[in-house]
Parts: structure tokens; sequence; C-alpha cells
């Protein structure tokens, strides 16, 4: 029996190309026994993947990966094990995710001042199904034929300082980290490289964990990465970041994740319970 996981995935409830049961289908093809759904800003994806992964037996981690930002540095915290029936953070999240339409609305009117209007139909159908983020955008003026590719949509109007960018309005981590905690999750720094010089103040806020095995990371970084860990206390934890993007470069499952981090993370959820 093969034990490989993928702590780090997202499906058609953000920006991914599959849906959840889709991912969970991958997952199960591809050989993994432990998946963690997490997508952007939402949980809305988890229902579906839980009820895949138990008819055909993989087990599927509720989890979520949240935008927040600090002194106009990004970072993401992925929250591990969080009840995804809350109330309270299905709220928290819909706040996020109504903002994000509220952008999405007024990039589009900008566009359209630029003389390349887009439909708002085109971006309805993945406002329905979840986050909408300026990945579709970039898409849908791809296929409108305004631009050759999702780089040059980036390029020439969505990245900050182009003149369809929006900025969303700003999580702070710590929010962030503590509307997974309330949730009964384990917060997790997600692809920590560049922004390892948050750890100790991410840490003073309730971080529990940093993602040391990501898919681009080599083994210097990892080491490094386990390194400051264990200094700070804190599990690791290891995924993909699988979008399903056509020509990415690791596919579900292509990643080694540290041994025992399932174990980990299921004792520390504990513990957060108990307490
Ligand atoms: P949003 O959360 O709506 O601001 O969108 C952020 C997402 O856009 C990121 O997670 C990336 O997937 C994507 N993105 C940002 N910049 C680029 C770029 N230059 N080319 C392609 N995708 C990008
Ligand atoms: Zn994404
Ligand atoms: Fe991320
Ligand atoms: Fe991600």
């Amino acid at each position: 029996m093969t034990s490989r996981v993928d702590l780090h995935a997202h499906t058609t409830a953000s920006d991914g190309t599959r849906t959840p049961g889709e991912v969970v289908e991958l997952a199960h093809r591809r050989g993994l026994s432990v998946l963690a759904i997490t997508d952007h800003d939402t949980v809305s994806g988890v229902p579906e993947a839980l009820d895949r992964a138990a008819q055909i037996g993989l087990r599927v981690i509720p989890g979520v990966e949240i935008s927040a930002e600090q002194d106009g540095v990004q970072a993401h915290i992925l929250g591990y094990l969080v009840d995804h029936r809350s109330v309270r953070l299905n709220e928290q999240l819909e706040r996020f995710g109504e903002a994000r339409l509220l952008r999405a609305r007024q990039m589009l009117r900008r566009l359209e001042s630029l003389d390349v209007p887009l439909h708002w139909d085109v971006i309805a159908g993945a406002a329905e199904e979840g986050v909408v983020g300026r990945p579709h955008i970039a898409q849908a003026l791809v296929e409108a034929g305004h631009v050759a590719s999702m780089e040059e949509a980036f390029g020439r109007y969505l990245s900050p300082g182009q003149p369809a960018y929006v900025p969303r309005p700003k999580t702070t981590p710590r929010e962030a980290i503590s509307i997974i905690r309330d949730a009964g999750g384990v917060p997790v720094l997600a692809h920590p490289w560049c922004i390892v010089f948050m750890l100790e103040d991410l840490v003073a806020d309730g971080l529990l964990g940093l993602e040391t095995h990501y898919r681009s990371y080599d083994s210097c970084q990892v080491n490094r990465l386990s390194q400051l860990a264990l200094e700070h206390g804190l599990i690791r934890t290891g995924g993909t970041d699988f979008h399903g993007f056509e020509g990415e470069t690791h596919s579900l499952g292509d990643i080694d994740v540290p041994p025992g981090c399932i174990a980990d993370l299921d004792a520390l959820h504990t513990s957060l319970l108990d307490a």
C-alpha cells in the first residue's frame, strides 16, 4: 500500500480547473492515500470531495488557503482540518467572496473603458462555482480574443500597475490565522521561502505549521525550512499547489511530504479541540 500524500490542491471552487470530485478521482488514480483540498478563501468544494473520497476509499482533509497581506507582502495561510460546516467560518469566507465579486465588476468596468469589454456572463459562471480571481478574467480576455495568452492579459491589464488592476481588500495574516483556529483548524504558512522574515510574528499570532515541502523547493530549501520549523516548534507539511492548469510542472502527488506529517496534523488538531 502506498502512502502518498498531497496537502495542497485547488478545485473549481476557486481557481482550479477540475471539480472537487475530479481532483479526488485523479488523486485515487495516482495512488494517493491522503489529499487536502485547499481552495482560495473557500471551503465550498470540501463536501463534494469528502463524498467522492468516501465512495472510492481515500482520505480527504478539509482545508482552505486564505490570502493575506501585511505591509504589501502576500502571505497565504493554509488551514487544515477546519470544521468546514462552521457557520462562522463560512460567513467570514463569504465576506471575502463578496469583496472579490465587487472587485471583479470594477475590473470589468475598467476593461470596458479601455475598449476591451467582457460580458459579465463569462465571469458569472466562475462566480457561481466559487471564488472569482484575476485568472478567470485573464482567461475570459483570451477567449474573447482580446489577448493571445494569460501572460499577456496580466502583463497588459491585470497586474499591479496595469490599468485594469484593482487590489483586493486585505486580510492580515493574523486575521487569517485566527479565522482558521476559531474553526478548529491548524494554520500553516504556504510556500514560505520568500517570506520567512515574517515567521516570528506569525508564530506569535498563532501559526502552527510550515509548508517546508513545496513543488519547486530543492533539498537545500527544504532543509533550511525544516530547521526553521524545528526552531519555532512548527509542524511541517508538503504539497504541490495543484491547479490542473495546462503546463503545470508538478501534477497532483508529485512531491515528497515530511514523514509523519499526517500524524502530526491529527495530533495537533486533537490537542486544539481538547484545549
Ligand atoms: P487574485 O487572487 O484574484 O488577485 O489572483 C491571483 C492569482 O493570479 C495568483 O494566484 C496567480 O495564480 C495568478 N497570477 C498572478 N499574476 C500572474 C501572471 N503574471 N500570470 C499568470 N497568472 C498570474
Ligand atoms: Zn490558485
Ligand atoms: Fe498560494
Ligand atoms: Fe495554492
